[in-house]
């Protein structure tokens, strides 16, 4: 190889290693490896001397070119990079004082806000709160609360059947008081939020499943006067002082008597609106008297024992707090909705 092809095949390679290099270390050793005191470029431009007259000129020149190439490619490349770390070093700071950015977080839905309010209000005067299963049978959801098969009272109650079983999915959450009956002894005093089921057609006011705070106070003498006096106190403390309450008679099969629960307009505080229709009132729960069957279906003698029994739609509660009109918001799932809770 002649001296001019070895200067030719050293500028490729020195080129290529100029413009892999990434680091200022790097083309230091760019530096050294061509041009320092044992560098290949060096010894050639060294040895010039020896050579003929002749091709001195021509070698010296192309030695030289490729000195000063090199020389300035490492010169602009390390401005570059000098550059580039001072930036770098610059963006890197952190600013402490900068407000963080808040972290997206859920929250808990309407319906298990009012459960929880709910709960909070009935365990401060007193009450415990009890679970049941949601899938039932006949016995509990039906017979011991009075309601046999054939009575007409159980179509009020339009059922999910499970298939191929006699099981149900509780129609009401009054089961659990029987549960709850059986297995202990008064004085009772529980309240049953949970979830129930109906076979019907939804609307704004209807839901196949929704839920309910069912209550049950037992004792040697509770009467209809304590449950106005409890009930009243829930409302007040729910939706305010200013909530007003009345008692209508109605019928329930598991209680004796039995009555409706009105409560004052929030809307309109009793002058009548749309909401009430008019009335000033809105229906709000049903309740009543336990019945001496249920507590014979359970075990206990109604002649030494007396109490009520209640049950508030819980999608209500939520309605009237938040004034909602259409209860199928609540299971629609819609964020647009559920954000603003
Ligand atoms: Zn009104």
């Amino acid at each position: 190889m002649t001296l001019l092809l070895f200067l030719k095949s050293l500028q490729r390679k020195a080129e290529k290693e100029l413009k892999e290099a990434k680091e200022l270390k790097q083309l230091d050793d760019i530096f050294q490896k061509y041009l320092g005191k044992k560098g290949e470029l060096t010894a050639i431009l060294r040895s010039l001397e020896k050579l003929p007259e002749t091709k001195r000129a021509k070698v010296g020149k192309q030695a030289n070119n490729l000195k000063n190439l090199v020389k300035q490619r490492i010169e602009v490349k390390a401005k570059k990079m000098r550059l580039v770390k001072e930036v770098a070093k610059k963006t890197d700071w952190i600013d402490v004082t900068i407000p963080g950015r808040k972290p997206l977080a859920g929250h808990l839905h309407p319906l298990t806000q009012i459960k929880s309010q709910a709960e909070e209000v009935f365990q401060s005067i007193g009450f415990s709160v009890v679970e049941g299963p949601e899938i039932e049978n006949e016995w509990y959801n039906f017979d011991a609360l009075n309601i046999p098969k054939d009575h007409p009272a159980r179509d009020a109650w339009s059922t999910f059947w499970l298939k191929d079983s006699k099981l149900l999915l509780r129609t009401h959450t009054s089961p659990v008081q029987v549960r709850y009956m059986e297995k202990n002894n008064p004085p009772l005093r529980i309240i049953v939020p949970g979830r129930i089921f109906r076979h019907e057609a939804t609307d704004a006011s209807h839901e196949i499943n929704f839920y309910q705070v069912e209550g049950l106070m037992i004792d040697k003498k509770v009467s209809a006067a304590n449950f106005k006096a409890i009930i009243q106190e829930f409302f007040k403390r729910f939706f305010g002082k200013e909530t007003k309450i009345r008692m209508r008679p109605s019928y329930f099969p598991f209680t004796e008597p039995s009555f409706e629960v009105d409560m004052s307009c929030l809307n309109c505080r009793g002058e009548g609106c749309p909401v009430c229709s008019q009335t000033g009132w809105l229906e709000m729960m049903g309740a009543g008297m336990v019945h001496p069957t249920v507590y014979k279906a359970t075990g206990l003698n109604p002649k030494y024992w007396q109490g009520f029994a209640f049950g508030i739609g819980m999608d209500r509660l939520a309605m009237m707090k938040y004034k909602i009109n259409d209860i199928r918001l609540f299971y629609g799932g819609d964020l647009r909705f559920l954000n603003q809770f």
